[in-house]
């Protein structure tokens, strides 16, 4: 890797399905030199998100598609090397939309979205894009602000095992619920349930999945915190309790899906049961983005929360790594690192 390219990934065609090597292309580019009130940022690591998948499609969603031709939209964490603005200082660090690329310009009239780390917070860039950052984020205000599951209740969560399920299974633990989690393989069932403390795992892949969730969930279920969509949703949904919350937080088994799947056969026991569902997109708590960081810091510390990220090594890597969280071979957090932040500090 040379230090004056800046590799890019961009959109080459919107996919059809699933992901195919068609889809992105790598190009090398000048490093771009910052202007007034802007700031190079090299990028140590990327964030890889089912969400990515919906930024490549032309559906109406949160934000705008990802045009034909564009470095590719992803959050990442990196580490300013050059500067010309006051908010942000040669040698800290930035998080936000910093794009599939090596260096990043961010401040004044550049596309990328860069937030200054504050310099007290002291851990690993990799914590900072997924147990302390948005994932874990989204946890957080799914449970605390959304779900807030009551002592004794249970909550299913499905991908249990991944960057955001993981975290808020702990968080319902953390109020004296019961955690129940869907999962894609009985490694991931015995990792939550063992190491997590989740209450009991369904692995989505055994032909009896349906009954084993009523088997561990013999009182019902109080909190749905939905990242899978589809079949899960709807076996779920015909297991709610009276007054039952769902965190509609992400429907990842349709956003490969070219045409959408029917509605939820079970969407009248919402009705009936007096259910309150609410959608979320996790940027709009972007203002109270630190006090999450800060409660969860907390609760790693302490060992209350524990996590696990599964890397990739090298942004070259960053399309076929996305298809992984598809096919479910991510543990925890996926991410991508792109530079050696010991190396990026030492050449600062
Ligand atoms: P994960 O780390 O959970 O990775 C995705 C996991 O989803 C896979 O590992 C796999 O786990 C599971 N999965 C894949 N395909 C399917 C399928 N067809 N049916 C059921 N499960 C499937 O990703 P994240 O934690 O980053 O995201 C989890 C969800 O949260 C996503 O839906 C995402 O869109 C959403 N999200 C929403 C946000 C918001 O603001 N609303 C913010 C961030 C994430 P396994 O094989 O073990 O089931």
């Amino acid at each position: 890797m040379r230090d004056d390219v800046n590799r890019t990934i961009k959109l080459r065609s919107r996919p059809v399905g699933e992901i195919d090597d068609s889809v992105f292309e790598l190009s090398e580019e000048e490093v771009p030199e910052p202007g007034e009130g802007q700031a190079l940022v090299r990028n140590l690591c990327l964030s890889l998100d089912p969400t990515n998948r919906v930024w490549i499609s032309d559906t109406p969603s949160y934000l705008p598609p990802v045009g034909i031709g564009d470095v590719m939209r992803g959050l990442g964490v990196g580490r300013v090397v050059s500067s010309k603005s006051d908010d942000y200082a040669e040698g800290s660090l930035v998080s936000g939309l910093l794009g599939w690329q090596d260096y990043a310009l961010v401040g004044e009239g550049t596309s990328a979205v860069g937030t200054p780390v504050p310099s007290d917070i002291e851990v690993p860039v990799e914590m900072l894009v997924g147990v302390l950052g948005i994932t874990g984020i989204t946890a957080y205000y799914g449970i605390e602000e959304i779900g807030q599951p009551q002592e004794g209740e249970t909550v299913v969560i499905s991908a249990a095992a991944g960057a955001v399920g993981s975290i808020a299974g702990q968080l319902a633990k953390i109020r004296g619920a019961r955690a129940v989690g869907i999962v894609g393989s009985d490694e991931k069932a015995e990792w939550i349930t063992g190491e997590l403390g989740f209450n009991a795992a369904v692995n989505r892949r055994s032909p009896d999945w349906r009954e084993q969730l009523a088997a561990a969930c013999p009182g019902g279920i109080d909190v749905d915190f939905e990242n899978a969509g589809g079949e899960i949703m709807d076996t779920v949904f015909g297991m709610l309790n009276f007054h039952a919350r769902v965190v509609l937080c992400g429907l990842i088994s349709q956003y490969n899906a070219d045409t959408p799947p029917p509605g939820p056969v079970n969407f009248p026991a919402l009705l009936s049961n007096r259910v309150t569902l609410q959608g979320f997109i996790i940027l709009d708590y972007f203002d109270r983005f630190p006090e999450a960081t800060a409660k969860l810091a907390q609760w790693v510390a302490e060992g209350r929360i524990k996590y696990r990220d599964t890397t990739v090594e090298g942004l070259e890597n960053a399309p076929s790594a996305l298809r992984m969280l598809f096919d479910g071979e991510n543990v925890g957090k996926l991410l991508v690192k792109v530079a050696d932040d010991a190396a990026v500090g030492a050449a600062g």
